[in-house]
C-alpha cells in the first residue's frame, strides 16, 4: 500500500496521539502504585515485643568443653577411632563431654544398636550425649538428646518434605544442627528445623568463611541460632603401626577437641549441655588448651554483668557497656585482637592482652528492632601437643563468642 503525504501525516498524529495516552496511563498506574504502597501494612512487620523471659543465672553452672562432631569406627569411614579410644582420649585432655555422631546411613539408621550399645560407650566422667550424623541426599545435620531417642525415625523421614522431617524432629523431643553448611553436603533443609549451626568444622579454621556468612545472614533474619564448632575427626592413632592407613596422618591434625566448643550449663549433666547448647552459652576455641572466650553484658552501668553470650533482652534505648575475656592459660605476653560484628557487619576492632586480657566497649542497641553483637578472637594459639599439628591449621583463631541478643522474637 502507497500512503500520500496527508495520509502519512495523519498516521503520524494518531500515533502521537496514542502514545500520549499510553503515557498518561503509565503515570496514573504509577501514581496509584505508590498511593497503595503508602497505604500498605505488612502484616508480618515485627510488632511490641511481650516480656521477654527472665536472663539466667550468670553464675549458678558448669564450664564444660567438648566436641560435638565425632566419628568412630561405626562409621565406615573411619580408622583406628574405637568408641572406647574416643572417650579415653576425650578425658585424658579434660572434656567434659562429647558427642559421637556417626553417619547413620552407614548403619541403616540403626546408630541405636551400634554407637550407643558400642561396649566402649561409657564414662565415669565424660558426659556423653545421644546423636548421630543425619546423613542425607540434602546434607548432613547432627542430631544431639540428653537421652535415647528414635533416631531411625529421623533417617527414615531424611528424604521427605521439611514440614514432615520437622514434626517428627518435634515429636523426638531432639536438638538438631546444620553441619559445615557451605560447600560439598551443605545443609540443604530450611535452617528453621534447626537450634545450632556449626560455624567452625575441623582444624582448619580457613574452611569456615562461607559458614560464618550463613550464621549471619539467619542472625540477622532474625533466628536465634547457635554457632558451634565439631572437628568432625574420623581417624586415630593405630595401635601398631601395621594398620595405619592412609589418613592415619589426620589423627595428629584434626582430632578430639579441634575446635573445642565450650556450653556454661546448669548443673553437670547431658541435659543441661543440651540446654545451654540450645540457649546459646556457648563459645568455640580452636583447641582444649586455649583460652575460653567470654562475653558479657553490663545493661546499666554498674560494673555488675547482667547477661552474657546467648542472653536476649529488650534494648531499653540507653548505653550498654560490654566486656570480652579470655579465661584459662594465656601466652605470657601476648595480644589478642578483638573484632567486634553488630548485626553481620565489622562494628570494632579491639586489643586486650596482659594475664586475665579483658576489655570494654560501650554501644546504645536500637530501642527498636532487633540487634546482636557476636566477638571473635585472634592472638597466638596454646600448643595442643597431642594434636600438634592442628595448631598451623587454625592460624590464629583463638576462639569466638556466640551472640549478645536484644529484642529477638522468642515466638519468631
Ligand atoms: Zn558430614
Ligand atoms: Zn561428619
Amino acid at each position: 500500500m502507497i500512503l500520500n503525504l496527508n495520509q502519512n501525516k495523519m498516521v503520524l498524529a494518531l500515533v502521537r496521539a496514542f502514545n500520549v495516552t499510553l503515557l498518561t496511563i503509565l503515570l496514573a498506574c504509577i501514581s496509584n502504585a505508590a498511593l497503595a504502597q503508602s497505604a500498605h501494612v505488612n502484616p508480618w512487620a515485627p510488632t511490641e515485643l511481650g516480656p521477654l523471659p527472665p536472663v539466667a543465672s550468670l553464675t549458678e553452672g558448669v564450664w564444660l568443653k567438648g566436641d560435638l562432631h565425632l566419628h568412630s569406627d561405626n562409621s565406615k569411614d573411619a580408622s583406628n577411632n574405637s568408641v572406647a579410644k574416643i572417650i579415653a582420649f576425650a578425658k585424658s585432655v579434660g572434656m567434659g563431654y562429647i558427642c559421637i555422631t556417626d553417619h547413620d546411613n552407614h548403619v541403616n539408621g540403626d546408630v541405636a544398636h551400634h554407637t550407643w550399645t558400642d561396649p566402649g560407650f561409657k564414662s565415669d566422667s565424660v558426659l556423653l550425649l545421644y546423636g548421630g550424623e543425619w546423613t542425607t541426599t540434602r546434607g548432613h545435620g547432627n542430631a544431639f538428646s540428653a537421652r535415647p531417642y528414635d533416631h531411625q525415625r529421623l533417617y527414615d523421614v531424611r528424604d521427605q518434605r521439611d514440614i514432615v522431617i520437622q514434626a517428627v524432629k518435634k515429636e523426638l523431643g531432639i536438638h538438631l544442627s546444620a553441619n559445615h553448611p557451605s560447600g560439598k553436603d551443605h545443609f540443604g533443609f530450611s535452617y528453621d528445623m534447626v537450634e545450632s549451626i556449626e560455624v567452625w568444622n575441623s582444624a582448619i579454621w580457613s574452611k569456615n568463611a562461607n559458614a560464618i556468612m550463613i550464621w549471619d545472614d539467619m542472625l540477622s533474619s532474625g533466628r536465634k541460632l547457635t554457632g558451634r564448632g565439631g572437628s568432625d575427626s574420623h581417624h586415630g592413632t593405630p595401635d601398631s603401626p601395621d594398620k595405619a592407613t592412609k589418613n592415619t596422618y589426620q589423627a595428629k591434625a584434626n582430632y578430639v577437641g579441634t575446635p573445642t566448643t565450650w556450653v556454661f550449663a546448669k548443673t553437670r549433666t547431658t541435659q543441661a549441655v543440651v540446654d545451654a547448647l540450645t540457649n546459646g552459652r556457648v563459645s568455640v576455641s580452636a583447641n582444649p588448651y586455649d583460652p575460653r572466650v567470654e562475653f558479657y553484658a553490663d545493661l546499666d552501668q554498674d560494673g555488675k554483668m547482667d547477661m552474657m553470650m546467648g542472653d536476649n533482652v529488650k534494648s531499653t534505648g540507653k548505653p550498654v557497656k560490654f566486656r570480652v575475656q579470655l579465661s584459662g592459660k594465656v601466652a605470657p605476653d601476648a595480644t589478642y585482637t578483638i573484632k567486634v560484628v553488630k548485626n553481620g557487619d565489622d562494628f570494632s576492632t579491639l586489643q586486650m592482652s596482659g594475664k586475665t586480657p579483658v576489655v570494654e566497649f560501650t554501644d546504645t542497641p536500637a530501642i527498636s528492632g532487633r540487634t546482636y553483637y557476636r566477638v571473635t578472637v585472634e592472638g597466638p594459639q596454646n600448643a595442643y601437643p597431642e594434636v600438634p599439628n592442628s595448631m598451623a591449621l587454625s592460624g590464629n583463631m583463638v576462639g569466638l563468642s556466640n551472640p549478645i541478643y536484644f529484642n529477638f522474637d522468642p515466638n519468631f
